[in-house]
Formats: C-alpha cells, structure tokens, sequence
C-alpha cells in the first residue's frame, strides 16, 4: 500500500494539470493579445502574425513537455496499481443462486440510488430498467424459492413506488444537511415531534437526543467563556418550555443538565463537562436520525446493496480458495443454500443468531426451521418429525409431554 500512497504523492505534486494548464493559459493571452492587436490595427497584422509564430510553437512545445510528467506518472501508478492488486479470476458463476432474479437486482440496485439521494440516477435507471426488462436465466440446479414472490415483481410492473420513497429520501437529505452543514436542528426537531408516539414505542431516544443537544447549543452560544449568562438563561428557558414530556422518562438526564446550569461559569470543570464538549454530538444525532427515519419507512438504516456487496467482497478470497481446493479434490458443492465454509464477517455483519439443533447437531434452514415445544425447549423440524413420529412424545430435554402441533416455529 505504501507503494501506491508514494505514487498517489508523486501524481498530486508533480505529474498534476496545474502546470500544464497555466502554460496553455498563457498561449491563449498570446493569441487574444495578437487578436486585438489586428482588430485595432488591421495593417498591422502580418507582421503580428509572424511575430506571433515563433511564441506560439515554443508554447505548444512547453505544454507538451508538461503533458510527458503527467503521462508517465499516471503509467507508473497504474503499474503499481497492477502490481497490487492482481488480476485474478472469480468464482464461476455455476451456483448463481441470483441469476433467477435479475429483477430483484434491478430493484436493489433503484432503492441503493434513491436512498444514497442520487435521485437523477435512479429515475433514468428505473426508466431503463422498466423499457428493457431484464430475462431470468437460471443456473441448472441452483433453487429458486422465491421467483414469484410479489416484492420482485414490482419494479417490472410499474408498481414500485420511486415517486414517493424520492420524495422521502429527500426529505431525509433535507434534515440532515440542516444538522451536519448548518447545525439547525429545527427540522429534525420537527419530524420527530411529528411522530412522537411511534419514536416512543419504539424505544427511541431521538426526539430527547435532538432537544438536549437544543439546549447544549442555547447554553455555549457566544463561548462558554463568556462572563454574560443570556446563553444559559436562554437554555433554561427552553428546558422549561420543551422539557415538560421528558421529564417522566428522562428524569436523570433532565436533572443533570439542570445541575449545569449551576456551573455555567465553568462548565470545562463541571462534572457535567460531557453534555458540552462532545465533538461528535452532531454525527451521533444524524446517525441516530437517519436510523430512525429509515427504519419507520421500514428499511435498514444501512444500504442492503452496499452490505451485501462489502460481505461479498471479503468472502471472495475464501470463496476462490475453496474453489481451487475443490478443483484438485474434484468435489462439488452440494449445499446449494448455504455455504460450504464458514465466512468470517465483522460484528457488525451479524444479524440475527443461527440455531443448531441440540439433537441433530445440524444448522437450521428454511425448510428445517427451529421449532419451541410447549416446555420451551427448542429442536429442529426434522428432529422433531422423527422424534414424534406424528404422535404425543416426550421432549428430549425435560419430562414435558406434547404434540408436534404444538410445537411453535421460531423466528431467528
Ligand atoms: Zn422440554
């Protein structure tokens, strides 16, 4: 990497356009100058002419010369670029579990646009995709559980709703450059307040997040150093005014920011310094805003498209891997709905749990989902199945009785 950086370096100091386009600038002041020389002087212009000539070609040379640096610094950094990141071939596309659903891609693709705000981008793909739709070409073998599902059908039918999740995006984009580019946090202050009670069931602290860093702006505006008090006593009268719903749920956060108010000369040695020296309170309520907006249109608050492509990405090296080992043992993969091997992802890639059966010591599936006996213990479908043959049984855990359709299937 530190060969790429040197290059990067190299590309950014010298082998740069500045150069090269203050020297064609210059070219062109030559010819405008000799322009209005012969406009202003008509019997003047063969001689400007030729006098123009000589300056001319020196100048095309000058700029050819700053052209050669750029040249071979950027042939040096894409050598370098090669060099590092060798071409190697990817996994076959044998077991495309996708290629069954070249819609549902299209639709991915349409929503990673419109909820990234490249809403220009996203109307013309959408246009596209809908004048050419795509045709499913499923891999041999590989399972298409979902092909008829409705959700995939909406985009080709005309039926998903780009019109409206824009002008949510937008709305979202709104607010947040309020908060990040002009600290205001009116607007999503707002939209928070608009839908309090839903924030609320959902245990969402946004709307108190947003009023108490409200209050920590009122409070240090014109410097925390400042001898007047106008900043504290405007925050206290805005405690006053907009608290009263927290107070019940908040109380200790309320209170502690009311305890500042008696520091207000030296809030830097308060014990409450953390409400107001915070760097990144504003990233922390945006984030916390952009979570809770998506999650009310019902979406994660990250892309699914951008998680699915950096999770693919740092499987590919195991994938090619196992792929090569599979070539010399000559074996297949045979679990076509899950992996062959196991992919290490980062914590924040896990999203739900996985259930192992404690009887069958296999990995849960659709077809074989976890499934709760009365008792409250969990097994598998199919252990369930042989274990009951259909009729009351004893659980494998505990003395409890039941029936197998008592059993309840669990949601992971
Ligand atoms: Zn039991």
């Amino acid at each position: 990497m530190d060969d790429l950086n040197e290059h990067i370096e190299l590309l950014e100091k010298k082998a740069n356009l500045s150069k090269g386009i203050d020297d064609i600038q210059k070219t062109i002041d030559l010819l405008v100058t000799a322009r209005a020389k012969v406009a202003a002087e008509p019997e003047t212009a063969p001689m400007t002419l030729a006098k123009l000539q000589g300056p001319v070609e020196k100048s095309f040379d000058t700029a050819m010369n700053d052209l050669k640096k750029i040249y071979s610094g950027l042939g040096k950094y894409s050598k370098a670029l090669d060099k590092k990141f060798k071409d190697k071939p990817l996994p076959t596309a044998e077991n495309d579990a996708l290629s069954s659903h070249p819609s549902l891609i299209n639709r991915a693709i349409a929503m990673h646009l419109l909820r990234e705000g490249q809403f220009s981008v996203a109307s013309t793909f959408i246009e596209e995709a809908n004048a050419h739709p795509p045709h499913p070409e499923p891999t041999p073998g590989t399972p298409n559980p979902y092909l008829e599902e409705a959700w995939e059908k909406d985009l080709v039918s005309g039926t998903f709703n780009s019109k409206q999740l824009q002008q949510q995006f937008a709305e979202m984009y709104h607010i947040l450059h309020e908060l990040r580019q002009q600290k205001n946090l009116a607007p999503a202050i707002a939209w928070a307040r608009e839908r309090s009670a839903v924030l609320e069931a959902r245990g969402s602290n946004l709307e108190f997040e947003l009023c108490q860093l409200q209050f920590v702006c009122l409070f240090s505006d014109g410097g925390m150093t400042d001898s007047d008090a106008d900043g504290p006593l405007r925050a206290w009268a805005y405690a006053r005014s907009e608290f009263g719903p927290f107070q019940h749920r908040y109380a200790r956060e309320v209170q502690q920011l009311m305890g500042a108010m008696a520091y207000w000369q030296n809030i830097a040695d308060s014990p409450y310094r953390r409400y107001f020296y915070n760097d990144s309170a504003w990233e922390e309520v945006a984030t916390s805003f952009t979570r809770e907006f998506c999650s009310l249109l019902g979406l994660s608050a990250d892309s699914p498209l951008y998680i699915a492509a950096t999770a693919g990405a740092i499987a590919l090296p195991t994938l090619l891997k196992l792929q090569n080992i599979m070539k010399e043992k000559r074996t297949e993969w045979t679990t076509q709905n899950e992996l062959p091997v196991e992919i290490p992802l980062p914590p924040s890639y896990h999203f739900h749990s996985i259930f192992v059966c404690p009887v069958s010591k296999e990995q849960s599936t659709d077809q074989n989902p976890p499934m709760m006996m009365p008792c409250g213990h969990v097994i598998a479908q199919e252990s369930l199945d042989k274990l009951s043959k259909g009729a009351r049984f004893k659980c494998p855990y505990c003395p409890g009785e039941s029936h197998p359709r008592d059993a309840k299937k669990v949601f992971l």
